[in-house]
């Protein structure tokens, strides 16, 4: 039986590296890597209970797969006009 725990710790410590590895190499995604056109957020089922993923979609070129949830942009800081 240890043998078996043993075993079922390794795949449990290979699985969490993977997707360790995973999060780490997606980048975010705004455009598509093969023809640079915006791309079209698609929800997965399976990729629901991952956090900071999402599935995307280029709908010039039908280019699909993995990015890193783009940030909620900042409203770009406007100087105070000058006083008249
Ligand atoms: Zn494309």
């Amino acid at each position: 039986m240890l043998i078996f725990y043993t075993l079922l710790a390794l795949v449990a410590l290979r699985v969490i590296l993977v997707l360790v590895a995973v999060a780490v190499l997606v980048g975010p995604v705004s455009r598509c890597p093969a023809c640079f056109q915006p791309t079209v957020t698609v929800r997965r089922r399976w990729l629901r209970p991952v956090r900071g993923i999402e599935w995307h979609w280029c709908a010039a070129c039908g280019w699909q797969g993995p990015g890193r949830c783009a940030a909620t942009a900042r409203a770009p800081e406007i100087p105070d006009a000058p006083a008249s």
